[in-house]
């Protein structure tokens, strides 16, 4: 799929005011600093669409961008820093699980995770409970530059083996760089299929 226009349309922390247009969407979903950002941008080919790192103690924010005028991504808050709140937690909480409960035209979420780290609790928590949800999700391992390619292999089996455990079928993934933009193209084309079904 080509970029042909990406705009920034709404940011939200309420679920009911989210665009109410009946297009297809895709949520980007990680633990802070995996490089969601960095691969929102590099997916729609721009520089600073999606800020990266923003700051934990920020409003946690449902951003839509509408892409090619025919879909939206919509970039979800981070989760998992160490130093949030339990306030904040509770809030992120109650703000995912009402999105993903109440947005009938998600077609997928990408779960991103950082391709270097052990398979983390908090991730495959959240997964097993958007299988739970019978919510459609793929995986994206990110910042695959950061390890040498005959790892990356070796990473993925791993989190893949590990994912068995709760998991019958594995879901799909990809695995991606904001640097190289390896990946990129892949992940493009697998939304493209999946809006042309
Ligand atoms: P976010 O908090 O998940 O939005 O993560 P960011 O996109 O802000 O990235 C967090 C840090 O990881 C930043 O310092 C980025 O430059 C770095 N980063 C993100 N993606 C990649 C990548 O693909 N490769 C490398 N080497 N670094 C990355």
């Amino acid at each position: 799929m080509k970029i042909i226009s990406a705009e920034f349309v709404i940011s939200n922390t309420d679920v009911m005011l989210c665009p109410d247009k009946n297009i297809p969407e895709y949520a980007f979903i990680g633990r802070s600093n995996v490089g969601k950002s960095s691969l929102i941008n590099s997916l729609l080919n721009k520089k600073s669409l999606a800020k990266t790192s923003s700051q934990p103690g920020k409003t946690q924010l449902i951003n839509h961008f509408l892409i090619n005028k025919n879909w939206y991504l919509v970039d979800l808050p981070g989760f998992g820093y160490a130093k949030a709140s339990k306030k904040k937690i509770k809030s992120f909480q109650r703000l995912i699980s009402s999105y993903f409960e109440q947005r009938n035209q998600l077609i997928s979420a990408f779960v991103l995770i950082d391709i270097r780290h052990e398979p983390q609790k908090i991730d495959l928590n959240f997964m097993y409970w958007l299988g739970k949800k019978k919510i459609p999700f793929s995986i994206i391992f990110t910042k695959s530059d950061k390890i040498k390619i005959k790892e990356i292999n070796n990473k993925i089996n791993t989190y893949i083996y590990k994912m068995s455990e709760q998991w019958s079928i594995v879901p799909k993934y990809f695995t991606s760089s904001a640097h190289t933009k390896s990946g990129i193209k892949e992940i493009l084309d697998y939304i493209s299929q999946m809006n042309s079904l």
